[in-house]
C-alpha cells in the first residue's frame, strides 16, 4: 500500500492533510515507546493464555446456565482463570456485579462490620464511592451501618504522607482502600511498585489490615498487578480494561480466599456465596474479552501517549505529560476554553463506529455543579475501554479521555478531535 492511499482514506473520513501532516513526526518519535508497550502486551498475553491452558479451558465452559446457576463450570473456570492471571487465591467474576462501583461496594460491605473504619491513604476516592462510603450523606451508605472513614491526602508532589498515615491507622482500621488510577482527579496514578511500598508500610503498622486496591483502568498496563505486591483484594469493572471490549457487563473481585468469600456472601446470600449465580450465556464473551484485553489495553495506551504528545506540542497542558511513564489509560488535556472542549468531544464522537452522526452537547447532568459534555459511540453502553471523552464545562476546561479498542481507532479519534479544533480556527498548524 502506498502512503498516499492511507492519506486518501483519512481524507475520505474528513481529516485535512494539514492535520495529518502535523502528526506524522510525532508518531514516528513514539516508535520506541510503542515497542515497549507491545512487549508488555506480549507478556500479558502469555500470562492470560497460560491461565486458560492451565485451567483446561474448553467449549463446554461457554454453555449457558439459568435459574440458580448451580454447577456452572464455565463460571467457576472463569474465576480460576482470573485468580491465576492476578496471582490470587480466589476470584469472584460475575455479570451480577453490574459495574465497578458495585464490585467495590460488594467488596467493602462484605468485609466490614459495624465499628470498623476504612482508611484511604491516597486522598479522596473516585466520585461514586463518596455515596457508597457515606463521605457525602447517602441512603444505604456504609456510614449508616456504623462504618467510619478516614482519609490521608497525598503530599503536594504526589508522594505518600507516611507520618499522616501512621497517625491515621487505629485499632479499628479494618481496611485500607487504595485507588490505583487518578480517575478524574489531578493527582498522579500509582504504579504497582508504589502500591507495594504503601501496602508494606500499612502491614508493618497493622499486620491484619485488609489492603484493597481499586484497580479500575490499571489492568494490564504493567506486567504486575497489585495482588502480586501484597494487595489482599483487587477490584475492577469488566467494561473497562479486563473485559477487552467484549464483556457486555460485569465486575471482578480477586484476592485472598476469605475476603473473596465474604464478598460473595454479600453479593448473593450468606451461606450461598459463589455457589449460585447463572451466567445466561455470557461466559464466552467474558473469556474472549479477557483473552483480547492485553492487546486492547496496549492500543488505548498508545492512543493516550499519542494524544499527550500532540496536544503538548500545541502548547496545552497534558496530564500525564508526553514522556512520563504510564500506569493507567486516562489522558487529561486542558484546552482553556469551553469552545475547544466542545470541539474536542465532537471530534471523538464523529470518529466513533456507533452514533458517529450525533452531536454531543453539554447538559446539566444530575450530581454535577456545572454542565458536562460526554462523547461516546460505543458498542457497550458506557464502556470506557472504548474510545470516549468527557469534560465538565468549567475552568480550566480539561477534557478526560480514554480507551480505543484498537490503536488505529484511538489514533483516528485523536486526529478527528484535532480536525474539529482546526475547523473552529482554534489551532495554528
Ligand atoms: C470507573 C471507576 C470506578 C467506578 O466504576 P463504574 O463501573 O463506573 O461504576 C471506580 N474507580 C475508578 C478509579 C474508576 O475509574
Amino acid at each position: 500500500m502506498q502512503i498516499n492511499e492511507l492519506n486518501a482514506a483519512y481524507q475520505s473520513l474528513g481529516i485535512d492533510p494539514k492535520v495529518l501532516d502535523y502528526c506524522v513526526d510525532i508518531e514516528k518519535g513514539l516508535i520506541e515507546r510503542f515497542y515497549t508497550i507491545d512487549k508488555i502486551a506480549e507478556f500479558n498475553q502469555l500470562k492470560v493464555l497460560k491461565a486458560m491452558q492451565d485451567n483446561r479451558l474448553s467449549d463446554v465452559h461457554f454453555a449457558a446456565t439459568t435459574g440458580y446457576g448451580y454447577n456452572d463450570i464455565g463460571r467457576d473456570t472463569l474465576e480460576k482463570v482470573y485468580a491465576d492471571v492476578f496471582h490470587a487465591e480466589d476470584a469472584l467474576v460475575r455479570p451480577q456485579l453490574i459495574s465497578g462501583t458495585h464490585a467495590l461496594t460488594v467488596a467493602l460491605s462484605g468485609n466490614l462490620r459495624p465499628g470498623d473504619e476504612i482508611l484511604s491513604p491516597v486522598g479522596k476516592p473516585y466520585d461514586t464511592l463518596e455515596g457508597v462510603i457515606g463521605i457525602t450523606e447517602t441512603k444505604g451508605s456504609l456510614a449508616e451501618f456504623g462504618i467510619t472513614y478516614s482519609q490521608v491526602d497525598l503530599l503536594s508532589e504526589g508522594g505518600f504522607d507516611w507520618e499522616g498515615i501512621k497517625a491515621a491507622v487505629k485499632k479499628n482500621t479494618k481496611l485500607a482502600t487504595i485507588q490505583r488510577s487518578k480517575g478524574y482527579a489531578s493527582r498522579p496514578t500509582l504504579s504497582v511498585e508504589k502500591i507495594g511500598e504503601l501496602i508494606r508500610f500499612l502491614k508493618e503498622l497493622k499486620p491484619d489490615i485488609i489492603c484493597m486496591v481499586d484497580n479500575c483502568y490499571g489492568e494490564f498496563v504493567e506486567t504486575l498487578e497489585p495482588t502480586q505486591v501484597g494487595a489482599d483484594l483487587c477490584v475492577g469493572s469488566l467494561i473497562k480494561n479486563p473485559g477487552g471490549g467484549l464483556a457486555p457487563i460485569g465486575g471482578y473481585i480477586v484476592g485472598k480466599k476469605e475476603y473473596v468469600e465474604n464478598a460473595a456472601y454479600r453479593l448473593t446470600a450468606p451461606g450461598l456465596g459463589k455457589e449460585v449465580g447463572a451466567t445466561l450465556g455470557l461466559n464466552a464473551s467474558l473469556f474472549q474479552g479477557l483473552f483480547l484485553a492485553p492487546q486492547v489495553v496496549s492500543g488505548a495506551l498508545k492512543g493516550a501517549i499519542y494524544a499527550a504528545n500532540i496536544y503538548e506540542k500545541l502548547g496545552y497542558l497534558v496530564l500525564p505529560n508526553g514522556s512520563e511513564d504510564r500506569f493507567d489509560i486516562i489522558q487529561a488535556v486542558t484546552l482553556n476554553s469551553a469552545e475547544a472542549v466542545i470541539a474536542f468531544c465532537k471530534g471523538i464522537q464523529a470518529a466513533a463506529p456507533v452514533d458517529s452522526y450525533v452531536t454531543p452537547e453539554p447538559w446539566a447532568m444530575p450530581g454535577y455543579q456545572c454542565d458536562v459534555i460526554m462523547a461516546a459511540g460505543s458498542f457497550v453502553q458506557g464502556s470506557s475501554i472504548e474510545l470516549s471523552a468527557d469534560a465538565p464545562i468549567k475552568p480550566p476546561y480539561t477534557v478526560f479521555f480514554q480507551g480505543g479498542l484498537t490503536w488505529y481507532h484511538a489514533k483516528f479519534g485523536i486526529l478527528m478531535s484535532l480536525q474539529k479544533l482546526y475547523e473552529k480556527g482554534l489551532l495554528k498548524i
